[in-house]
């Protein structure tokens, strides 16, 4: 059986493990402590924040069927806040707005997609993989600690784009294409008031803002009533602010959030930051994934033909398909 590593648990990595498993002996590394990559939530005391994507929307069939498995399996649910009409940070949300598409989160929260995926599968967190090396006939891959962590036939890459420029060879074929990618970064606020919020919405967009998007959620599951705020900085705000300290950024970031939320605020519990530094594709390359049969090295991800979670998970899906047919012929 031809011996594949796979870099990174997200969404794409996770799938690309679940469809080669039948056909190939499969390792995932990941670097984090979890699984689900940018589909992430973060846990504090008995609360916690979808810092990451905040939802899936389904578009096309394939990944809706996906997503209805996981419904059916209660991994993810129908998720229907009540939204404040677009507004200016000043402005008052008058009526409460639905969204017209299907959205979906994961139950308890966004992480638990990627523990599912990642329940059958061989995956070995905490190991950051270093610069590939042939060696041998094979690719010899080892941990940013000088860990040896075997040799393999195949190795894909689903870390961003820049990421995997870095950990493949140079003269890899599609370098150059790699290199035209382009990701927003992304400065994700979370804030636990003890209290209930009174906002009259859970989801607020904004225009004219540093701060793009709000998510208010009552946690029910806390001793006592908490409310957890998850809050995305526009990506020009994120790009200008990126190398300033945490600190200046964090506190902002929250003044600008206190202007979107009511004026009598309960008291801050907690208040945390996420820098993602690449939170979007904003440039994608306009195939499906990358395979190259005579180096044994690919790459699927959220930079190809579609972006977002959609893309990562077609991109997989299209590279599975590739590598097996390899593996047959
Ligand atoms: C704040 C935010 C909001 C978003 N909103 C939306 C949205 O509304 N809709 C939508 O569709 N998408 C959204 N996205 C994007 C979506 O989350 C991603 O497109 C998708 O999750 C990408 O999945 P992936 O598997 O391709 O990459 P990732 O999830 O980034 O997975 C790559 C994995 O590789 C690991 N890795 C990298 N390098 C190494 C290494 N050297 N060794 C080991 N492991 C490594 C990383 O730790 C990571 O877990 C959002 C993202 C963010 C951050």
């Amino acid at each position: 059986m031809k011996r594949i590593a796979i870099i990174g648990a997200g969404l794409s990595g996770l799938v690309l493990s679940y469809k080669l498993a039948p056909h190939a002996q499969i390792t995932v590394f990941e670097k984090s402590r979890g699984s689900g990559g940018r589909l992430s939530t973060r846990r504090v005391e008995d609360f916690q924040f979808n810092h990451g994507a905040p939802d899936l929307t389904p578009r096309t069939a394939h990944f809706k069927s996906f997503l209805e498995g996981l419904e059916r399996k209660g991994i993810i649910q129908d998720w229907k806040p009540k939204l404040a009409p677009m507004l200016d940070e000043t402005s008052e949300a008058t009526s409460a707005l639905s969204w017209p598409e299907k959205h979906l989160r994961g139950t308890p929260g966004m992480s638990a997609i990627g523990r599912h995926l990642a329940g059958t599968q061989n995956v070995k967190f905490k190991i950051e993989v270093a610069p590939l090396q042939y060696q041998d006939d094979s690719w010899k891959l080892y941990s940013t600690e000088d860990k040896e962590l075997g040799q393999f036939d195949i190795v894909i890459s689903t870390a961003p784009a820049p990421q995997t420029i870095n950990l493949f060879p140079p003269d890899f074929l599609h370098t150059d294409k790699l290199h035209t990618v382009q990701y927003s970064s992304q400065f994700v606020l979370m804030v636990c008031y003890d209290g209930m919020l009174e906002t009259g919405w859970q989801v607020k967009q904004t225009n004219n803002s540093p701060m793009i998007w709000v998510n208010c959620d009552l946690n029910q599951d806390s001793l006592s009533p908490k409310s957890c705020v998850v809050a995305h900085a526009s990506p020009e705000w994120s790009a200008e602010h990126f190398d300033i300290e945490r600190q200046t950024v964090k506190k902002e970031l929250n003044r600008t959030l206190e202007r979107l939320l009511p004026s009598d605020l309960p008291a801050v519990h907690y208040l945390g930051l996420h820098r993602w530094r690449y939170s979007q594709c904003t440039r994608n390359i306009d195939e499906n994934c990358f395979f190259d049969q005579e180096s044994g090295l690919g790459c699927c991800g959220d930079f190809f033909k579609n972006t977002g979670a959609e893309g990562a998970f077609e991109s997989a899906e299209a590279l599975a398909q590739q590598v097996e047919s390899f593996i047959k012929s």
